[in-house]
């Protein structure tokens, strides 16, 4: 996918995963079975996706300064990765997820922004020239909103599209003008969320079965300002909503082993296709497609190997 141009704001983390065959109890210490150091962060996923695909992209971001950064430079480098506007933070640690898995494949997770909640306006206004050269932002909520916001501004003046992975879904208030974007794609669990906050309902109350349930809740999405909305329905696919017209796409067939990445490898192949045809319908195609083969290894390792 030659000449499109991603650039990506967004989070970068370490994963630091323990195996134990049971979760520590509160106050309890114990020895763990493995252990494993990998890459993560929403943002830097995606960044990653979007390259593996084939596309050229700039991670935006910050590294603390500590032994973690070079790593997490180095790696996202060896994916084809830009990384000269991912900065160095000074007193910060990098972004950290210390991660507990027992034999019965329960989890406790303990994320520690370090360097991305450093993320600020100021830190965006540094990348303006960068972000409206690309084709396409891409941009999820694992830094601060007030920067994701002014990237959006940026993006939106230079011409450039936005697209919105509104993931995770933070506690603060989310600001109306969020929404205002060329597409936002959440899965289930954040399509809800948000439209039940906007309600003012409680959003957990109702997870619907039914596509065409989901199909009133993208057109709620929809209200709220995003010119198309995608909610991701994990084995049930895709659904599409462009403000006329909604398309199902189911989920490839696969032997799913690992789904944690899937989001972010559907987000970021999107991104890349949509930048390089214009046309959304094979964008949505290819990342389903995408975001099925990386079920079938850990992370982003399918990938990596097609
Ligand atoms: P998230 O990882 O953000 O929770 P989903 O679980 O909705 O997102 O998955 C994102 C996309 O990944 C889905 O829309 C689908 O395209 C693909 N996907 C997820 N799980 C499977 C699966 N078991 N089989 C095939 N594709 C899947």
């Amino acid at each position: 996918m030659t000449n499109a141009k991603i650039v990506v704001l967004g989070s970068i983390n370490m994963d630091l995963i323990a195996r134990c065959h049971a979760l520590p109890l509160a106050g309890q210490t114990l020895t763990a079975t493995g252990f494993q150091q990998i890459r993560g962060g929403k943002g830097a996923n995606q960044a990653v996706a979007a390259s593996l695909v084939g596309s050229s992209v700039r991670m935006l971001g910050r590294v603390g300064e500590d032994g973690l950064a070079a790593s997490l430079i180095d790696e996202l480098k060896q994916d084809g990765v830009h990384c000269s506007q991912v900065l160095p933070t000074p007193n910060v640690s990098s972004g950290l997820a210390m991660i507990t898995v027992s034999d019965d494949a329960e989890n406790q997770i303990v994320v520690i922004p370090g360097a991305n909640a450093h993320v600020d306006a100021a830190t965006v206004d540094q990348f303006a020239d960068v972000i409206s050269m690309g084709d396409v932002l891409l941009l999820q909520l694992e830094i601060p909103l007030p920067a994701v916001l002014r990237a959006k501004e940026i993006a939106q003046a230079a011409g450039v599209r936005v697209i919105l992975d509104p993931a995770p879904i933070p506690a603060t208030p989310l600001p109306a003008d969020l929404f205002e974007v060329d597409l936002i794609c959440p899965n289930e669990t954040e399509a809800l969320e948000i439209v039940g906050r906007h309600a003012k309902q409680n959003a957990t109350a109702a997870q619907p079965q039914e596509i065409t349930a989901w199909q009133n809740v993208a057109e709620q999405l929809h209200q709220q300002g995003s010119r198309n909305v995608i909610i991701t329905l994990g084995k049930q696919g895709v659904l599409f909503f462009d403000g006329n017209q909604h398309q199902h796409l189911s989920a490839q067939p696969v032997d799913a082993i690992d789904t944690t990445c899937a989001g972010d490898a559907f987000a970021g192949a999107l991104a890349a296709k949509w930048a390089a045809t214009n046309d959304l319908i094979k964008a949505i195609e290819f990342g389903n497609q995408i975001a099925a083969l990386s079920t079938t290894a850990t992370g982003l390792t399918a990938l990596r190997t097609e």
